[in-house]
């Protein structure tokens, strides 16, 4: 993680940089942040903050790198997207590290992460097929129509720090390999992953210019926003950051998808199998300390269950291990101390308004450093709609226990929520989960599945304040989101299709 600052680099530490035109570029700003550990709580590097120039620089690269990119074949495009998955699956404990080292999140889920965006590498892959077009012949006498779909030109992707692999490989593989040209803007609090994928983007062929990394904070996105020659944003962030890009990048004109926060609901319905229920609530409350977009943190238990299910939920939180992500443990460390405090503190407001804390994170004892930023996983039962533990997003290790009495109840606390990312219902009758899908109003709906994000060759996105614009990341709404359509309208001369007609063209 990263705050902004003018001291100097602790001795030996070199600002993570930037990159254009195919190698690292230092810029011109002398604007920078702390790189923490967030495990240890020191400062392990500096990461430098692009001026405007910087980022002008950027996307001048991606610029001129675009017609040829455009131009090159699907074949060879596909070549460089076959061999950058060859050379990420080798190398993926690499980049697994530089994550834990950054995020703190443990080595396990820093894999899985890697896996997950490997996943859309290899949709990428699959391009030719995507971007087919269809053909009708003879639409009209002699004439024959069809659509293609074109790239964008340079296209902007600004990530959030929670997934610094991830979430930029749900866009740039399909961005690239539909010819598209990029500049990523990652996180200012764990840049490092960018500048890994951008050496292993060089070494997979790709030409330079064609995968540009700007580093900064909120003077680099802006000026990302405001330049003519990005014609497309891709945000994944906080909502409030979500929906100001979202409307001042279409404000100037450019194609937007802005992926916003999240509170996500797990019902347990009477009849759910509790113990797969209490795997599932810990699994998808506390992994990554709950910073995932994701993560459940209101758990809504109907009618009787709830006593058995927190007792059983209580008895898994216990046998945790939190700390250093590099030592086996289960839930690695937050990732800073301002946001640890800030978690610590709706525990601290779930507590006072009434809400009874049956595991406190708050006392943890954790396996690590004594610096690092920790607070272990925390259950609240008796949780009730008013309180800030309930309303906020959290994006901590959380887990709010809601009692309602029937699934009307249940449905209608999760509707009128703000948020519509992702939910989950456990429970064992068919009939009342086939209700839920169809009526519960939210992007991403799991059936006895705690975390349903969709693999590859479907779509990620939520609904309400979790997304702003109409496509979903990755899939097929990836593809059309950086392409545009094209329809051609095609006669080949014949000498007896002549004459003047001014009257608007019949197909005949
Ligand atoms: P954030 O909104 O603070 O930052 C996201 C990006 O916006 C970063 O690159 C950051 O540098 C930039 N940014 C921050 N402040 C800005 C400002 N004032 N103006 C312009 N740009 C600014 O989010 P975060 O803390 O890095 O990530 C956590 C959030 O991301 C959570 O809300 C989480 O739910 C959300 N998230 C959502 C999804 C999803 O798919 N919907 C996925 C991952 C994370």
């Amino acid at each position: 993680m990263t705050t902004t600052q003018t001291a100097p680099a602790p001795t030996g530490t070199v600002p993570a940089s930037h990159w254009l035109d195919g190698g690292p570029y230092a810029g011109t700003s002398t604007r920078s942040g702390q790189v923490f550990n967030p495990a240890t709580g020191e400062v392990t590097s500096l990461v430098a903050f692009a001026s405007e120039q910087d980022v002008a620089a950027a996307v001048a690269s991606a610029k001129a790198a675009f017609p040829a990119w455009r131009d090159t074949s699907l074949a060879k495009r596909t070549q460089v997207l076959f061999a950058f998955r060859e050379l990420l699956n080798a190398r993926k404990n690499e980049l697994a590290e530089i994550i834990t080292a950054e995020h703190g999140k443990v080595l396990s889920d820093a894999l899985g992460e890697v896996a997950r965006g490997l996943e859309v590498v290899e949709l990428a892959c699959g391009i030719p097929q995507l971007l087919k077009g269809g053909m009708t012949e003879n639409a009209s006498t002699g004439v024959d129509v069809y659509s293609i779909r074109q790239p964008l030109g340079p296209v902007a992707i600004i990530s959030p720090f929670n997934f610094p692999a991830m979430v930029p490989m749900w866009f740039f593989p399909v961005a690239i390999a539909a010819g598209n040209t990029v500049v990523l803007k990652p996180s200012e609090k764990d840049p490092s992953a960018s500048l890994w994928l951008a050496e292993l983007w060089a070494e997979a062929g790709l030409p330079s210019g064609v995968f540009n990394v700007v580093q900064g904070d909120k003077v680099a996105v802006d000026a990302l926003l405001a330049h003519p020659d990005v014609k497309a944003v891709s945000f994944v962030g906080s909502t409030p950051i979500a929906r100001y890009v979202y409307e001042t990048a279409t404000r100037c004109g450019k194609r937007v998808q802005a992926l916003g926060g999240a509170k996500n609901h797990m019902v347990v319905l009477p009849d759910a199998d509790l113990d797969l229920a209490a795997d599932a609530a810990v699994n998808a409350g506390f992994g990554s300390a709950g910073e995932r977009c994701m993560a459940v943190s209101a758990l809504v238990a109907v009618g009787p269950v709830a006593d058995d299910l927190v007792a059983k939920i209580a008895e898994r939180t216990a046998t945790l291990r939190t700390g250093d992500g590099r030592r086996g443990c289960d839930m690695g460390p937050l990732v800073s101390q301002a946001h640890r405090d800030k978690v610590a503190g709706y525990v601290e407001a779930g507590e006072a308004a009434g809400a009874s804390v049956v595991v406190d994170g708050r006392t943890v004892r954790p396996d690590g450093a004594a610096g690092g930023f920790w607070l272990g996983p925390t259950l609240l039962d008796h949780v009730t709609p008013e309180m800030s533990v309930y309303t906020d997003e959290i994006f901590g290790p959380v887990l709010s226990v809601v009692r309602v009495e029937t699934y009307e109840e249940a449905l209608e606390l999760i509707n009128a929520n703000p948020y519509g990312n992702g939910t989950a219902i456990f429970t064992n009758d068919g009939g009342a989960a086939r209700r839920f899908r169809n009526e519960v109003e939210v992007g991403m709906v799991g059936i006895n599945v705690p975390i349903p994000v969709p693999v590859g060759y479907y779509s990620f996105g939520g609904w309400k304040a979790s997304l702003f614009g109409d496509s979903h990341a990755y899939g097929a709404e990836g593809v059309h989101f950086y392409t545009r359509g094209k329809v051609v309208t095609e006669r080949w001369l014949d000498p007896s299709h002549g004459g003047i007609n001014l009257g608007f063209p019949q197909n005949h």
